[in-house]
């Protein structure tokens, strides 16, 4: 027997709506910029002086593709500090090179730079949409160049596997990827007419080719997001790593911000952390410290106020966590090996590759127990160095006390990824606590 999909909670929907509506980082950025404007959050331009009152909404967004939402508390930030949901909105990809068509073997294919860590092989043989944006003339805009989303959102190209008779080890040895050689993605036959990337785009847009300057485009997975098992237990899509995270934050943010209290409270989202987060939209950029500090100085504090806000404050860095593989226990440390749907994931990592320690553990037990909230305990096995994640990189940056988080996935990098559907809404609730609780 299976449970209709509306005795799921409404945050998993809802979730796969996201998901479905953010193929890449711009659209994520944009999405969660849409919702929070029309919860009322009004827009701080970078560029502008600001001025914050108490109590007020307001959102940032940086280079099209990370994003600050932030609740201003009834007391200024020195006094009270800030409580800061991070995720990142980024996921592994391919991305399509500035002379990317071509002709092979009588194919016309895209040439292709592999972003970030995927699992390749789940990417071969798959349909692949194109996706991202492009910098188009625009003499509206400052420079004369503006930028518009691209989501050609279809199966339009895939990189062929080879068959089983031309590879006979393939399954005992896995299939080698030759990331220049062996990716490259079939668009179509060639018919001897020029094929160029901006006539796809264009076409797609209704634009002019010429209005097209530049592009940051990426194939990602055409399918859409799905529940699947017994009772619709998982939920399988590309990118939960890690939208679900960025979902789980902007909800539990949307779903307090009416609550008064006396920090503020924030959610950060950033760019690039699979490429290693060292951007001016990732977590090695100063995104956070420069809107905490401009909330100081709002308040009509100086330098000295933002560093007290600063250690009056907590960072949970919310990234997707590795659950147990039960065809690959040996992988995990056997004693700690979260489940799915059983609650969202405590990291910890003695080489601090995880940011979190004692202190924040506690911070976590602490809101989940307050939630009703199940917590699990992640570690890698000794032998197998752990990943690290935007935790580290901001508590290192800011100086801020910081935990890392997650809830638990398969698959992770995979193009086709798992988690448990009752893990979402769980995450919410301890989010929500730790955002707006005592
Ligand atoms: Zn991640």
């Amino acid at each position: 027997m299976s449970d209709p999909i509306d005795a799921i909670p409404s945050s998993i929907p809802d979730l796969m709506r996201f998901l479905d509506v953010s193929p890449t980082a711009f659209h994520a950025a944009s999405e969660v910029e849409q919702r929070l404007s029309s919860e009322g959050f009004a827009v701080l331009d970078e560029k502008d002086a600001w001025k914050m009152e108490p109590r007020a909404r307001y959102l940032v967004v940086r280079g099209g593709s990370a994003v600050v939402a932030i609740v201003a508390g009834t007391k200024p930030v020195h006094t009270s500090g800030v409580r800061v949901i991070g995720a990142h909105t980024d996921s592994p990809a391919l991305k399509l090179k500035p002379n990317a068509a071509g002709v092979s073997g009588g194919y016309v294919t895209f040439g292709l730079e592999v972003y970030g860590g995927p699992v390749l092989a789940t990417w071969v043989d798959r349909d692949l949409m194109i996706a991202g944006r492009v910098a188009v003339s625009d003499d509206a805009t400052p420079m004369g160049v503006g930028s518009r989303l691209v989501s050609i959102d279809r199966p339009l190209v895939f990189v062929p596997g080879l068959a089983i008779h031309l590879d006979r080890k393939v399954n005992d040895e896995g299939l080698r990827i030759n990331a220049q050689d062996n990716l490259p993605a079939l668009y179509s036959l060639d018919a001897g007419d020029p094929v160029d990337l901006r006539a796809v785009v264009s076409e797609h847009l209704g634009m002019e080719p010429k209005r097209i300057l530049a592009w940051d485009l990426f194939l990602v997975d055409a399918q859409h997001a799905t529940l699947a098992g017994a009772r619709d237990a998982f939920i399988r899509s590309g990118r939960l790593d890690d939208l679900a995270m960025c979902h789980a934050g902007l909800t539990a943010l949307l779903r307090t911000c009416d609550k008064a209290t006396p920090h503020a409270r924030m959610v950060v989202l950033y760019d690039h952390e699979e490429v290693g987060s060292a951007t001016s939209r990732g977590a090695v950029s100063p995104l956070l410290a420069d809107v905490l500090e401009r909330l100081a100085l709002s308040g009509g504090g100086g330098r000295e106020d933002y560093m007290r806000a600063v250690q009056r404050s907590l960072f949970v860095s919310a990234d997707m966590a590795h659950a147990l593989n039960p065809n690959h226990a040996s992988r995990h440390d056997d004693r700690h090996r979260p489940l799915l749907n059983g609650g969202p994931v405590l990291k910890v990592n003695a080489s601090m590759r995880y940011a979190t320690d004692a202190t924040g553990w506690a911070l976590f037990e602490k809101a989940c127990a307050k939630a009703d909230v199940p917590v699990q305990r992640y570690v890698n096995r000794s032998d197998i160095p752990s990943g690290s994640t935007i935790g580290p990189i901001a508590s290192s940056r800011l100086g801020m006390m910081t935990l890392d988080i997650g809830n638990p996935m398969l698959s992770m990098h995979s193009i086709r990824e798992t988690a448990g559907t009752r893990d979402h809404e769980l995450m919410i609730r301890a989010m929500t606590e730790l955002l707006s609780g005592e």
